[in-house]
């Protein structure tokens, strides 16, 4: 592949000046919103934790209906593009998780509590998921 000379004219610096400058603006401002946590509430009911709701917006996918599995219970879900989520609205609100990422809603390490499916219909391991490793089994510390 090969793209052809095409001169970075004065007129390119400025306009790419202002676009770095608009670029630094918008992420500082997101940045700021995301310390204060200020939409917590909407955040919370979208179940999205601190990066996926203020910085990874809007979300890079191919638009097609896609089916996907929850990572945690295996229900089978639909979603709007191909940047598909990793646990259901059920599995992440009993277990304080970002659906889109999976991690901690509020970014908190876990040491102990690890998550577990809303329903005992998790499916049998794909070779995939063996091959990764898995979480702890059981939650012996936490009652
Ligand atoms: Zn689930
Ligand atoms: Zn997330």
């Amino acid at each position: 592949m090969e793209i052809p000379f095409r001169r970075h004219t004065p007129y390119d610096q400025q306009f790419a000046t202002s676009l770095s400058r608009q670029h630094r603006a918008s992420v500082t401002e997101k940045v700021q919103r995301m310390e204060q946590d200020v939409d917590r509430d909407a955040r919370l009911e979208a179940g999205e934790c601190l990066t996926c709701y203020y910085l990874r917006r809007p979300r890079v996918g191919g638009s097609a209906m896609t089916t996907w599995w929850c990572g945690l219970c295996g229900t089978p879900c639909r979603h709007g593009s191909t940047a598909v989520p990793k646990v259901c609205p059920p599995c992440s609100d009993a277990n304080h998780l970002c659906r889109e990422c999976g991690g901690d809603l509020d970014l908190r390490d876990r040491r102990r509590k690890w998550a577990t499916p809303v329903t005992a219909t998790a499916p049998t391991q794909t070779v995939g998921a063996a091959m990764q490793g898995t979480m702890p089994a059981t939650n012996e510390d936490d009652t």
